[in-house]
């Protein structure tokens, strides 16, 4: 396998960059950003005064609003409009419609778009991952597939009909959908499939946001040194996204940033792949866990080779959450912080209890001789999607929290 670096972070951000006055041409809302498809980063200590205790919950908190990302409205627009731009540009260099590196805004032309139009982009998905490259796919006018599980949500099958993205349903889980593409793929060399469980790509377009959260911190005047720890909170499926972010954090920050991953109680594939110490994969439900979680975008038996071979070396460390959790936490985001995020999206809230309230948390935090820097550790919530959510659906998301919250005891009340 090929060694990854900085210089390949870098390199994806180049590349997004370069192509950022082509992704402003195709989508209105990339105006104010002049084509860079990046989300902000929001103060967040409100958040603690919604707990039943504040007590333990130290530092300065953020959140890191990709549920609000541009475009695809979660954290797969980076990798995955990364990874079709990236095909465009290779596929248009191949056919004389472009020369290497040369200028992206060719590859909208007329000529382009019909020369796209022979061709298709494919990928499996439980949802988001489908949004993304369905949406970028389509502006460019490739033609484009998204293979689903039968656990995807009814609306996001929906919007992407509205993209005239073709949609496959199957019956099983996320990774019989995966497989069923790469399979209809490989016998077509015409479509170019996007391997959600094996993408060098897709984890190097969601490396670049390392290079500006770094930015991010610098403009908020946050350092991250010995004595002042960054830790982030994200949520994983297969790991490419939370993987890539954290390799990139982990070249930008060094042992100063300490990264964790929330996973579903009954679906934590990196948990259980990592944990397992062998060199093949396995299934959660080789543990006799079902997968079965309203966390659609973390619905995942199974965990990318190619990310857990990089990240088990930076990964500090895995919790998981229950479904009741992520509802409880979705309302208290709206609550405390007014922001509105799908279920997925707000595993990584429980990330700072985890350490300051389990045994597990405390040894890290002695192990690495935390404990005296927490009162200046700052600590980064990913959320990772949620800005497509229809209205309705998110009403009874919020509901559901709301109920949840309602029914625990609580010393102040949000
Ligand atoms: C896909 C997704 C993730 C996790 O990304 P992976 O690359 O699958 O690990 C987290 N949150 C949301 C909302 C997602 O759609």
């Amino acid at each position: 396998m090929p060694k990854y670096d900085l210089n390949d972070v870098i390199e994806a951000n180049e590349r997004l960059k370069r192509f950022a006055p082509l992704l402003q041409a195709l989508f209105v809302e990339l105006g104010p950003t002049r084509g860079i498809i990046e989300s902000p980063l929001v103060p967040a200590n409100a958040i603690k005064g919604g707990r039943s205790t504040s007590h333990g919950l130290f530092g300065n908190w953020f959140i890191k609003a990709d549920h609000a990302l541009p475009v695809a409205g979660s954290i797969k627009a980076r990798g995955g409009i990364y990874e079709v731009l990236l095909h465009a540009e290779i596929l248009s260099s191949k056919e004389g419609l472009m020369e290497a590196h040369g200028d992206p805004m060719q590859l909208i032309s007329p000529e382009a778009r019909r020369f796209f139009s022979k061709h298709r982009v494919s990928v499996g998905s439980t949802g988001n991952l489908g949004l993304s490259i369905g949406i970028i796919a389509s502006a460019l006018g490739f033609q484009s597939s998204v293979h689903m599980s039968s656990d995807a949500k009814p609306w996001k099958k929906a919007k992407l009909r509205d993209h005239n993205v073709h949609i496959i349903e199957h019956v099983g889980d996320y990774e019989f959908a995966v497989a069923a593409g790469r399979a209809q793929a490989a016998g077509d060399d015409r479509t170019y499939f996007i391997d959600d469980e094996n993408s060098p790509h897709l984890f190097l377009g969601y490396s670049t946001a390392a290079l500006r959260l770094k930015r991010q911190l610098d403009a908020a005047g946050i350092q991250v040194d010995s004595s002042n720890p960054l830790f982030v909170y994200l949520p994983c499926g297969v790991g490419g996204a939370p993987g890539g972010i954290t390799f990139g954090l982990r070249h930008v920050f060094g042992d100063h940033v300490h990264c964790f991953f929330a996973e579903p109680v009954e679906s934590p594939c990196m948990l259980t792949r990592l944990a397992s110490m062998s060199d093949t994969s396995v299934s959660v439900q080789q543990f006799g866990l079902t997968n079965r979680t309203d966390a659609d975008g973390l619905a995942v038996p199974r965990a990318s080779e190619f990310a857990a071979s990089i990240i088990k070396s930076h990964v500090s460390g895995i919790f998981t959450v229950l479904d009741e959790m992520l509802y409880e936490d979705l309302y208290l985001a709206e609550r405390t912080v007014a922001i509105r995020i799908e279920p997925s999206s707000a595993a990584g809230f429980r990330g700072a209890e985890f350490l300051s309230r389990t045994d597990r948390g405390q040894n890290y935090l002695q192990k690495h001789g935390l404990i005296t820097k927490m009162g200046r550790s700052t600590h980064i919530i990913w959320t990772t999607g949620g800005a497509l959510v229809p209205v309705e659906e998110y009403q009874t998301y919020w509901e559901r929290g709301h109920a949840l919250h309602s029914a625990i005891p609580h010393e102040e009340g949000v």
